[in-house]
């Protein structure tokens, strides 16, 4: 079984040539249906993947191949099939709703600027939840405060040891330089 030179083969074997004539529009809109820089999506805007929120968040900078041309082409920007084929799902309310762009489309300077705004906005927040205290921080803070409580006697008794015998070296020394 052959195919013609102009489609590409992925790596499963089957044919990738996404347009207008080889998916119909709902089958589109269903694989789109699951992506988004949103808590709640689940796939990458770009690579189409299943992805965590700092990836989907940094969708346009996504270095994996986009899903719509399967090629790493376009880097850092957004895919003209987008524009060009699928301007029926690709609205401003499509990414007003899946990339929070406001009303602009993100091949316009101000969705460019909204989807950076977005992306760092929500990169901060992450690492702030990241950052505050969950129940495993407090465990392991619980037990490692128990651990040091138990050394703690241990830790003193050397500590009044050490004293005991500095203290003993200088009235030493103050001998000596009487
Ligand atoms: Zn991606
Ligand atoms: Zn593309």
């Amino acid at each position: 079984m052959s195919f013609p030179p102009n489609q590409r083969l992925s790596r499963s074997g089957a044919k990738v040539s996404i347009n207008p004539d080889t998916i119909p529009a709902e089958a589109l809109a269903d694989a789109f249906s699951l992506a988004g820089s949103r808590e709640s999506d689940q796939c990458c805007i770009r690579c189409g993947k299943t992805a965590d929120l700092a990836h989907r968040l940094a969708w346009l900078e996504c270095k994996e191949k986009c899903c719509l041309c399967d090629a790493n082409a376009h880097k850092n920007s957004w895919c003209s099939r987008m524009k060009i084929f699928f301007p029926a799902l690709f609205t401003r309310e499509w990414f007003l709703e899946r990339a929070g762009l406001g009303r602009w489309y993100i091949w316009e300077e101000e969705g460019v600027k909204i989807y950076q705004l977005v992306r760092d906005d929500g990169l901060r927040r992450l690492r702030e939840r990241e950052a505050a205290p969950s129940t495993a921080s407090l465990l392991a803070a619980a037990v490692a405060a128990a651990a040091a409580a138990k050394r703690a006697p241990v830790l003193r008794f050397k500590a009044s040891l050490d004293r005991a015998l500095w203290g003993k070296r200088v009235e030493d020394k103050d001998e000596e330089m009487d």
